[in-house]
């Protein structure tokens, strides 16, 4: 008995208890953000080690993001289930574990070295474009490639791609048999040259333990318990790995939200955690409906936001009780224009940090990645340090770039013995002389710039110390070797300052202040979704991951127009209708009779002011989404109208999956 057994449901509800108590097999937790989810998976891990079921080993952890699987391996350190003598429990993404796996296997089931990861695949896409006779642009190359990794991740076949696409209603982003025709190509190309893709590491691993028994067998021997979290963004792909992980086998704990089904423009379907308990009869089933992160005002922020949702998901809806004491209101702002609502949310920051929040307990989230560039510089001009999530900026700042370049010679003349924590004395050594003194720079502006080399600098230490904690006796070489790996992946260490990210990549996570900005029609929900009711019902799936990520503060803004001095031709988020307060200037319905530039004397929604451009909803001053006394053949009239106008657009340019997320 290591003591992880007893610890494991200190501090938990009845709930939580039970889904970290349940026998051996099948669990399933679902419930809301913020219910404790992750913390209950973490904890049944702990249980199961601790109390002798399973040996830490044997348990392979399944998450989202590096990061989340970084922060699972960190709790369960910390709940003393591995530590020294005991194997690590594998905490990983479906990528990075497959990727171990497939590597392992590889000499026994294709022979040779492993073929090589490839690092962006539009080159191959590019290629086949051109043979197939379809547009090579960078943007039609980024939709074709976004094409093939649903095709891949929904397990359709070139031969069957132009029938599944049919099926499943895509915005395909040319003929449909072009299409197919470039996946096809795009498949022989990267073989030839013996690259692997993203996707075939799910898929060559799921081929291995299928089809080769004695491979399955090991695997099965190895490892004998799985926990999955996120499971509502599984894909079809991923959902038959896990299958092969399981042969057949029960014990599997998965816990995840319908509501925060994010990726399902890209092959992810709730549907796998939604039928769970379905398909496994005798599994435990928990639902949580208690909020432990939030505010009550956040919490019914998000309980607004998500009570408008819409379809499957919307019906395993349950109201999220919030658990914490009170806190402020919501925050609304609108502003003339994008480089305005900046220096206001940077100013807001400033102030915060000014009352004790912490920068790295603050996070600006915005829906796609070009947004961080207005951030990126309010927050420089205001001397504040920030972090770019997913971003690969890290290592290419010039004080790291500095910093490994020095690491990289003091190497050469390592006395022997530098290894383990010789090693980080020598790596923050060195880093002192780059500037990583006792104290860090005050926060003023001016020195703004210093504050975040220092920072930098400290995360990288950090890594060093990190890797100590797995690798006891890494030497310098080894720490080189691990900074070029996450360079290669672009996993960037945890820096202190404040988070800029994009909503996908914030899920799971939670800061004590939330800034939402850039909440207008065209960016949230996106432009290319509308007209797609499902496709803004996922946007508003996001927008509802975005306001749960909030512990305290949650401040919302816009920008009603993109440059300084601009035309104010934008409208705020529809999404926002029944957030903000009566009495807020900013709630005011827009109303159509001019004042909001592209819809000058066109009729608009009664609730939300959105353009009502077809007849039928335009005499009933409703749009689709607040439909609540019209007449279903009306509505149905109005979504056949609505998806062959969509059909007619160019196909939505989604955020494509970033690797950096999954490896
Ligand atoms: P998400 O859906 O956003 O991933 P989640 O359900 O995984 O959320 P967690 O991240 O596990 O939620 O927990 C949210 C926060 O609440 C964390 O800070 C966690 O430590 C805390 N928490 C969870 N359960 C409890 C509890 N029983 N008592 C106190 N705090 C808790
Ligand atoms: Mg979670």
């Amino acid at each position: 008995e290591n003591g992880a057994g007893s610890d494991a449901v200190a501090g938990l509800d009845p709930e939580q208890r039970a889904a970290v108590l349940a026998p051996r097999g099948p669990v399933c937790v679902l419930a809301g953000a913020g219910t404790g989810k992750t913390r209950t998976i973490t904890r049944r891990i702990a249980h199961l080690v601790g109390s002798g079921h399973v040996s830490s080993g044997q348990v392979l952890a399944v998450t989202f993001t590096a990061r989340a699987a970084g922060e699972m391996r960190t709790r369960l350190r910390a709940l003393g289930v591995d530590g020294p003598g005991r194997p690590p429990v594998q905490a990983r993404t479906f990528h990075a574990a497959a990727l171990r796996q497939l590597r392992y296997f590889w000499p026994r089931v294709v022979g040779g070295a492993p073929w090589e990861v490839l690092e962006g695949k539009l080159r191959f896409v590019g290629q086949a474009a051109q043979r197939a006779g379809a547009p090579t642009t960078r943007e039609s190359l980024r939709d074709l490639a976004g094409e093939i990794e649903w095709a891949k991740a929904s397990l359709v076949a070139p031969d069957d791609y132009a029938a599944a696409a049919g099926r499943a209603a895509r915005d395909v982003p040319g003929p449909v048999e072009q299409v197919a025709k470039v996946y096809e190509t795009y498949e022989t190309l990267k073989n030839r040259a013996e690259q692997l893709d993203f996707d075939d590491l799910l898929l060559h691993t799921s081929a291995a333990l299928e089809e080769h028994p004695e491979v399955a067998h090991e695997f099965h021997e190895r490892y004998r318990c799985f926990v999955v979290d996120e499971f509502q963004d599984v894909t079809p792909a991923q959902h038959r790995l896990l299958r092969a992980w399981l042969g057949g086998r029960d014990d599997l704990t998965v816990v995840g939200d319908a509501n925060q089904t994010i990726y399902s423009f890209a092959g992810a379907s709730p549907s796998y955690l939604l039928d769970f308990p379905r398909v496994f009869p005798e599994a435990t089933v928990v639902r949580l409906v208690r909020d432990y992160r939030s505010t009550p005002q956040v919490v019914s922020a998000a309980n607004t936001v998500i009570g408008a949702a819409r379809g499957r998901a919307a019906g395993s809806r349950l109201r999220l009780e919030g658990q914490r004491p009170p806190g402020p209101e919501p925050d609304f702002a609108e502003h003339d224009d994008e480089p305005a609502e900046a220096t206001a949310v940077a100013a807001a920051i400033g102030e915060l940090v000014e009352q004790g929040v912490p920068p790295a307990e603050i996070a600006v989230l915005y829906r796609v990645n070009a947004q961080s560039e207005a951030y990126e510089k309010a927050l420089g001009d205001a001397g504040i340090a920030y972090q770019v999530r997913g971003g690969e900026r890290f290592f290419q700042r010039t004080e790291v770039r500095t910093a490994i370049a020095a690491l990289r010679t003091a190497a050469t003349r390592a006395p022997d013995d530098a290894t383990g924590d010789n090693m980080v004395s020598l790596v923050r050594a060195v880093l002192g002389e780059q500037g990583l003194t006792e104290a860090p720079p005050a926060g003023s502006a001016g020195e703004g710039a210093a504050r975040q080399r220092w920072e930098s600098l400290r995360a990288l230490a950090e890594l060093a110390e990190e890797l100590v904690t797995t690798v006891p006796e890494a030497d310098l070489g080894a720490f080189l070797t691990e900074l070029n790996a996450r360079a290669q992946a672009q996993h960037p260490p945890t820096v202190q300052g404040v988070t800029l990210a994009s909503l996908h990549a914030a899920k799971g996570l939670e800061w004590d202040a939330v800034f939402l900005v850039g909440l207008t029609d065209g960016t949230m929900p996106i432009q290319h979704a509308d007209g797609d009711d499902d496709a803004v019902e996922e946007e508003r799936r996001l927008f509802y991951v975005g306001v749960t990520r909030a512990r305290v503060h949650l401040r919302l803004s816009w920008a009603l127009s993109r440059n300084a001095g601009g035309r104010r031709s934008r409208r705020r988020s529809r999404f926002l209708y029944g957030l903000v307060p009566e009495e807020h200037p900013a709630a005011r319905v827009p109303t159509g009779r001019g004042e909001n530039g592209g819809s000058r004397g066109k009729p608009t929604c009664r609730l939300c002011g959105k353009p009502l451009p077809d007849p039928a909803s335009a005499k009933l001053g409703r749009c689709s989404t607040h439909p609540s006394d019209v007449d279903e053949e009306l509505l149905e009239a109005l979504r056949t109208w609505r998806s062959a106008e969509a059909k007619s657009r160019s196909v939505p340019a989604y955020v494509v999956f970033t690797d950096a997320t999954l490896i």
